[in-house]
């Protein structure tokens, strides 16, 4: 079974800045798209903020097994109801690959519950990954390190919460360091944040960028039937216990009441 993705992107830097453009003549999700499709594994789609509904319908998500999502400027025009369907996507088993300045979007900052804040600084200094978990999967194919000649600086401290695991660990030539590849889980889903990306340098042509996508979305993937039961919080009657119950004590809630929300 091809691992069904979907590469989400903001489009406006692409459409609005030269430099963008002339990089990216197809789309920063096109270069992305590409990039993954090199993968046989991988069936991949693009979806855009401009598509009704984003790209992201009942539909197409219920057939997606890992969203790959990249945004900017317009993190505040993403509507709040294509956000929560994604959220509970997460949570039903979909897998979620957050790019660079998409730490701010409205979807990573609802799964990590803290503000996402970094540092930052636009000098195309030099950035080295180094592979701090040399037996990830992500981290296939890849030696010591990563160099990136133009990037720009993420650095610490990154409000996220304490992750999972951490792939990478980024130094940048003006000094500072920032945890650049991590991975969460919410639920079923499982996330995973890589910093490099920003949009005036060719990052996204970097081949060992690209394996780390690929990578990233066939470790993202969870090959379980959605568990869509994940949100209903059902009120089992005591005669439905699997061994025989008495009531004890006094009870607020009815048999059979849903409770409270
Ligand atoms: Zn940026």
């Amino acid at each position: 079974m091809p691992v069904r993705t979907v590469v989400w992107g903001e489009n406006i830097h692409e459409q609005t800045n030269e430099d963008v453009r002339a990089l990216y003549p197809e789309g920063m999700h096109g270069a992305i798209a590409a990039a993954l499709a090199e993968d046989g594994n991988i069936q991949v789609s693009v979806a855009t903020l401009q598509d009704a509904e984003h790209g992201l319908s009942e539909e197409r998500l219920a057939a997606t097994d890992v969203l790959t999502w990249w945004g900017h400027r317009a993190h505040g025009d993403v509507s709040d109801e294509v956000v929560a369907r994604v959220q509970r996507r997460v949570w039903e088993g979909m897998g979620l690959i957050v790019l660079h300045s998409g730490h701010y979007s409205k979807i990573f900052r609802l799964l990590m519950g803290t503000p996402c804040s970094l540092k930052w600084r636009e000098a195309g200094e030099r950035e080295r990954l180094w592979v701090v978990n040399r037996g990830h999967p992500i981290a296939r194919g890849l030696g010591d390190y990563v160099e990136l000649p133009n990037t720009e600086m993420y650095g610490e401290p990154f409000a996220v919460p304490e992750p999972m695991e951490t792939v990478f660990i980024s130094w940048y030539e003006g000094g500072e360091v920032f945890r650049s590849g991590m991975t969460f889980q919410r639920g079923a889903g499982r996330i995973f944040y890589l910093s490099p990306g920003h949009e005036t340098y060719p990052i996204y042509h970097n081949p060992e960028m690209q394996q780390i996508l690929r990578n990233a979305v066939n470790w993202a993937y969870n090959p379980m039937p959605g568990w869509s039961s994940i949100t209903q919080a059902p009120n089992v009657p005591i005669e439905q216990a699997r061994e025989k119950l008495v009531q004890k004590g006094a009870r607020l809630h009815a048999d059979g009441e849903e409770g409270f929300r």
